[in-house]
C-alpha cells in the first residue's frame, strides 16, 4: 500500500492506526505517530508565548538590562533557539565576571596621567582619553578600554626598566606618531588583555618593597627568618605579577604581617621587662651591705644576659632567680643583723663585769691597806687575830668574785666563737642552701635541681627499655593577679593546691617538679605525645572541679601548658625548651590551654 502524502489521509491513518491498538488519542500520541506515519521528523514546538511572558516580566534598570532583554525580544520573535541560546550564556559569563573597579581604575588613571614618561606626553596622554570616550558605547566598553590604557601606560614604567634592546628599538614613526612604546611591546608579546584585572602600579610596588627591606628589615636584625621573608616579599613586591600569583602574595603578606604583629608585640613585653629588671637591680643594690661576693653574682647574671640575644624567656628566668637571691639575702641579712646585735649585747656585758671587777679588786686594795695599818698598830694577839680574820674574808670575798668573773669571761668568750661561727655559717648558708635541697618547701615538689636529677634518671630509663617519655611545662595563668588582689600568702596557697591536685591526677610513677615562680613540670615517663596532652587536660579538668577555696569562696585556677616527647637523641632540655615555647603558644593563644610541641 502507497504512502498517504495528503495531510488529510495522513490523519485519517494516524486515527485508524490509533483505534486499532487502542492507544488513546492524546495530542502527543497523536503527533508521534502522525511523524511516523508522513516520514517526517519531530519538531518541538516553539513556546513563543510563555517567553514573551517571562522577557516582558525581566527588568529593565540598566542599559545592560535593557540590552539584553531587546535582544532575547528578537531571538523570540525570529523562534531562534541558537540567537536566544547565545545572549543567555552571554549574560551568564558577563555576570560571573568581576564587577568594574571604577575607583580603583579612576585612582590608576590620574597616576598614570601625571606620570611622566618618556615618548608619551601628557596632552597625548589626555588625547587617548577624549578618544576612547567618544568611542566607548557603554560603560562596560568604556570601563574595560580605560583600563587597558591605564594598564598599557604602567607597563611603560617596567618596560623602560626592563624592556630588551630588541623591545626598546620602536621604530621612529611609532615614537612620533605618539604611539606609547610599552603598548607597542604589549601588542607584540600579546599579554594585554581587556579582562585582565587592574596592577598595582609600579612605584607603589617599589614603595612596598622599600618598606619592606629598608624599614622593617632594619628592625628585624635579631630574627633572621622574618628578616629573610622580608627580603623576599620585597623583591616579589618589585616583580611584575600575575593575576594568580597576586592572590599568593597577599597570603604571604597577611601572614607576614600577622608575624611581625607578634614579634613587636614580644618587642614591647620585652622592653617592659628589661625596665622592671633593672628596677629590680637598683632597689637591690641598695639594700646590699654585707656582702659584695653577691652583688658580684647578680651583676654578672644580668651580664650574661646581655651577651646574647634578647629573649624574653631568658629575662623572666633571670628575673625569677634574682627574686629568688633577693628574697634569700633578705633572710640572711635579717639572721646576720640578730647576730651582730647580739655579740654587741655581750661585749657590752663584758666590759660591764670588767669595770666591776676592777672596781671590786680597788676596794679589795684598800681594805688590805687598811688592814695592814692595823696590823701595825696591833697591841696584842686577839687585836691581830681579829684583823687577820678580817683580812681572810675580804681575801676569800676577792677570790670567789674573780673565780666568778673568770668563769663569766669563759663562757662569754664562748659564746662569742659560737656567734661568730653562726655569722660565718649564714654567710655560706647562701651558697650551700641550693645544692643541699632538693625539695621545694612550699609545695613538696621537686626543685629545679631534684628535676634535674630525676630527667636525667628517667631519661637513661626510657633509653633502656626504649620507651618514649613526655614532659609538660604548665605556668598559672594570670597569677600575679591572684597575688595582687589577694596577698601573697593566697598565692602561695593556691600553688600547694595546685601540687596536690596534681599529685592526686598524676600516676604515681610521673613526677612534679617545681620549675620556679608559677611554673611547673611534669614527667610522663612511658608517655607518647598524644597521650601526655590527654594527661595534662585531665588535670586541666581536674583543676575546674576541685577548686581551690579562699574564705569559702571557689576560685578557679588555670594554667597554660605545653607538651613535649623527649627525642631519641634529644637532649632533654632542649625538650623542656620546646614545651617552654609550646606553653608560651597557649598563652599566646589566650591561656588555659594545652599545646602539643
Ligand atoms: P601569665 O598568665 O602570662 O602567666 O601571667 P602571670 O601573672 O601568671 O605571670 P607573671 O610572670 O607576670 O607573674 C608571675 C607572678 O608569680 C609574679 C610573682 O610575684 C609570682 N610568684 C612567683 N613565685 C611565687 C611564690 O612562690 N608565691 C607567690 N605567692 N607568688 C609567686
Ligand atoms: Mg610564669
Ligand atoms: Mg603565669
Amino acid at each position: 500500500m502507497a504512502k498517504p502524502t495528503q495531510p488529510s489521509e495522513i490523519a485519517r491513518d494516524v486515527l485508524k492506526q490509533l483505534a486499532l491498538s487502542r492507544t488513546p488519542p492524546t495530542p502527543d500520541n497523536y503527533m508521534a505517530l502522525y511523524h511516523e506515519i508522513s516520514g517526517t521528523a519531530k519538531v518541538e514546538s516553539f513556546p513563543e508565548k510563555s517567553l514573551k511572558n517571562i522577557v516582558a516580566d525581566m527588568p529593565r534598570n540598566t542599559a545592560e538590562q535593557t540590552r539584553m532583554a531587546r535582544q532575547l525580544e528578537a531571538a523570540i520573535a525570529e523562534k531562534n533557539w541558537d540567537a536566544l541560546k547565545g545572549v543567555l550564556l552571554g549574560f551568564s559569563v558577563a555576570s560571573a565576571a568581576e564587577p568594574p573597579q571604577w575607583p580603583t581604575l579612576i585612582r590608576d588613571l590620574t597616576v598614570q596621567l601625571e606620570r611622566v614618561q618618556a615618548g608619551l606626553t601628557q596632552t597625548k596622554k589626555r588625547e587617548m582619553i577624549e578618544h576612547v570616550l567618544n568611542a566607548s558605547s557603554s560603560p562596560d566598553l568604556l570601563y574595560s578600554r580605560l583600563h587597558s590604557l591605564v594598564h598599557s601606560w604602567s607597563q611603560g614604567a617596567t618596560t623602560d626598566l626592563n624592556l630588551s634592546s630588541e623591545e626598546a628599538n620602536l621604530t621612529g614613526s611609532e615614537q612620533a606618531a605618539g604611539k606609547p612604546a610599552n603598548s607597542a611591546v604589549a601588542a607584540k608579546t600579546g599579554k594585554l588583555t581587556l579582562a585582565e584585572p587592574p596592577r598595582v602600579n609600579v612605584e607603589l610596588r617599589e614603595l612596598i618593597a622599600q618598606l619592606l627591606e629598608n624599614a622593617i628589615g632594619a628592625l628585624l636584625v635579631d630574627t633572621p627568618d622574618l628578616a629573610e621573608e622580608a627580603r623576599l616579599l620585597a623583591e616579589e613586591a618589585r616583580q611584575r605579577l600575575a593575576p594568580e600569583d597576586i592572590a599568593s602574595f597577599t597570603t604571604r603578606m597577611k601572614k607576614f604581617s600577622y608575624r611581625l604583629n607578634f614579634f613587636i608585640e614580644d618587642q614591647n613585653e620585652l622592653k617592659t621587662a628589661l625596665l622592671h629588671l633593672l628596677q629590680l637591680i637598683i632597689e637591690n643594690i641598695s639594700e646590699l651591705v654585707l656582702d659584695d661576693k653577691l652583688m658580684h653574682g647578680q651583676v654578672e647574671m644580668v651580664l650574661n644576659l646581655f651577651n646574647q640575644p634578647l629573649n624574653l624567656r631568658q629575662l623572666d628566668d633571670v628575673e625569677r632567680r634574682m627574686k629568688d637571691i633577693i628574697y634569700k639575702q633578705g633572710n640572711l641579712k635579717k639572721h646576720l643583723n640578730e647576730a651582730q646585735d647580739r655579740l654587741k649585747t655581750m661585749l657590752a656585758n663584758f666590759v660591764d663585769r670588767l669595770v666591776d671587777f676592777s672596781e671590786t679588786t680597788s676596794g679589795y686594795h684598800n681594805k688590805i691597806e687598811r688592814c695592814a695599818l692595823k696590823i701595825s698598830q696591833a697591841a696584842d694577839i686577839g687585836q691581830l687575830s681579829d684583823v687577820l680574820a678580817e683580812v681572810l674574808q675580804e681575801t676569800r670575798a676577792i677570790q670567789t668574785n674573780a673565780q666568778r668573773s673568770r668563769d663569766e669571761l669563759h663562757e662569754m668568750r664562748q659564746r662569742v666563737e659560737e656567734t661568730e661561727k653562726e655569722v660565718d655559717r649564714l654567710q655560706n648558708e647562701l651558697a650551700q642552701a641550693s645544692d643541699m635541697v632538693r625539695q621545694d618547701p612550699l609545695t613538696g615538689a621537686l626543685n629545679r635541681k631534684g628535676m634535674d636529677e630525676a630527667l636525667e634518671r628517667e631519661v637513661a630509663r626510657i633509653k633502656r627499655h626504649e620507651s618514649t617519655m613526655c614532659l609538660a611545662l604548665l605556668d598559672i595563668d594570670n597569677f600575679k593577679k591572684l597575688n595582687d588582689t589577694y596577698g601573697h600568702q593566697v598565692g602561695d596557697a593556691a600553688l600547694v593546691h595546685l601540687a596536690n591536685v596534681t599529685r592526686e591526677t598524676i600516676r604515681p610513677q610521673d613526677t612534679l617538679a617545681r620549675f620556679g615562680g608559677e611554673e611547673f613540670v611534669i614527667l610522663l615517663p612511658d608517655t607518647p605525645l598524644d597521650e601526655g596532652v590527654t594527661a595534662i587536660t585531665r588535670l586541666q579538668r581536674e583543676l575546674t572541679r576541685k577548686f581551690f577555696l579562699h574564705k569559702n569562696e571557689k576560685m578557679l585556677i588555670t594554667f597554660s601548658a605545653g607538651v613535649a616527647e623527649i627525642g631519641k637523641e634529644e637532649p632533654a632540655g632542649q625538650a623542656l625548651k620546646r614545651a617552654d615555647d609550646a606553653m608560651y603558644l597557649a598563652k599566646r593563644a589566650g591561656k588555659n590551654r594545652v599545646v602539643s610541641a
